[in-house]
């Protein structure tokens, strides 16, 4: 067993490298960070719980990764660049070798959105992951209350490889698994919608869901066309019949989602196509509030595990 200060000294301190703005990293009471008069810091906290948001057989890589994307992806929701985290672990025991695939996997996440960590806490119990994010932006922030009238609604990737992979056959399949442990926060992706985009939200709970958080936050109406929204490769359909509803109601995918003015379009695309980026037009946004979905002929399409109020046109 590792004694604490032991454990942040062997598998956290070396995540902490010197990086700019950082004054000070893990080892005081606080770490200490400069933000520059022109930039705005933004944060964000979840956290994980085992059996509630990570199956309890996911290896310790995969929840370290996890735990660090879905913060970086709220960031990246913002229009802001990660750039530092804090990690507030709770464990069981001080097993080295799960505490080192734990670090190597958050090692990995934090890589890959090119930040640090600066601090945390460790403490004694059931295991839970609480990450915090702070990130920066210039200029204005991406936020849920921005959508207008008129504007055309986006998704930076292809939806519901995260939410199959819960299902009997989605266990199997290697692509799902990886979309539901290793997802990827866009935050490369909300820094050019940061000076595009009119609002944004990161698909966490399901579209038809976090599109509902933005129509809230604006005071308008979405329509959907199915046909336009993208599913995921492994989602074909005689493998799993739901694609649809897993595409429109699955949790997980960590896409941004955003919306952009018709004059801001062709600019946000060609943007993302000189990065080689995904970006897929699904809707539009309209006066009328509520959230539709519109079928190839026309027809309006209510998703099974949808019943909220708001999402019927009818109102009913
Ligand atoms: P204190 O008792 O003053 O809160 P701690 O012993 O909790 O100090 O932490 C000592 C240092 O190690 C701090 O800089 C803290 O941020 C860092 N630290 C503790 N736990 C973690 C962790 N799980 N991940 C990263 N840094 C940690
Ligand atoms: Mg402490």
């Amino acid at each position: 067993m590792l004694q604490e200060f032991d454990l942040i000294e062997r598998h956290f301190k070396p995540l902490c490298k010197d990086n700019p703005g950082m004054i000070l990293g893990m080892g005081d009471d606080a770490a200490l960070l400069n933000i520059p008069p022109n930039e705005t810091l933004a944060i964000s906290t979840d956290t994980l719980i085992a059996g509630t948001h990570f199956p309890f057989e996911t290896s310790p890589e995969d929840i370290a990764y996890k735990a660090l994307m879905v913060n970086a992806s709220d960031l990246a929701a913002m229009g802001a660049a990660p750039r530092w985290f804090l990690l507030a672990l709770t464990l069981p025991d001080s097993n080295p070798v799960w505490l080192n695939a734990f670090a190597k996997g958050l090692a990995d996440a934090l890589e890959s959105v090119q930040a640090v960590l600066i601090g945390g806490d460790t403490t004694k119990g059931p295991l839970s992951i609480t990450i915090q994010a702070l990130g920066t932006l210039q200029g204005k922030a991406l936020l849920r209350s921005g959508a207008k009238v008129g504007d055309l609604i986006f998704v930076t990737g292809k939806l519901g490889a995260a939410a199959f992979a819960l299902t009997p056959e989605g266990k199997q399949n290697a692509a799902a698994q990886t979309a539901l442990n290793r997802p990827q926060a866009r935050w490369r992706q909300g820094k050019i919608l940061q000076r595009f985009a009119s609002s944004a939200i990161d698909v966490s709970d399901g579209l038809a869901q976090d599109l509902g958080h933005v129509l809230k936050a604006s005071g308008v109406g979405a329509q959907i066309f199915l046909k336009d929204v993208p599913i995921a490769e492994c989602l074909t359909n005689d493998i799993c019949p739901d694609s649809l509803e897993l595409a429109l109601s699955g949790g997980d995918d960590y896409e941004l989602l955003c919306t952009l003015s018709p004059e801001n379009v062709e600019s946000a695309k060609s943007a993302f196509l000189k990065e080689n980026m995904a970006l897929f037009q699904i809707g539009t946004i309209v006066e009328k509030q509520g959230l539709n979905f519109i079928k190839e002929n026309g027809e309006h399409f209510l998703p099974d595990k949808l019943g909220y109020d708001h999402f019927r046109s009818d109102g009913k």
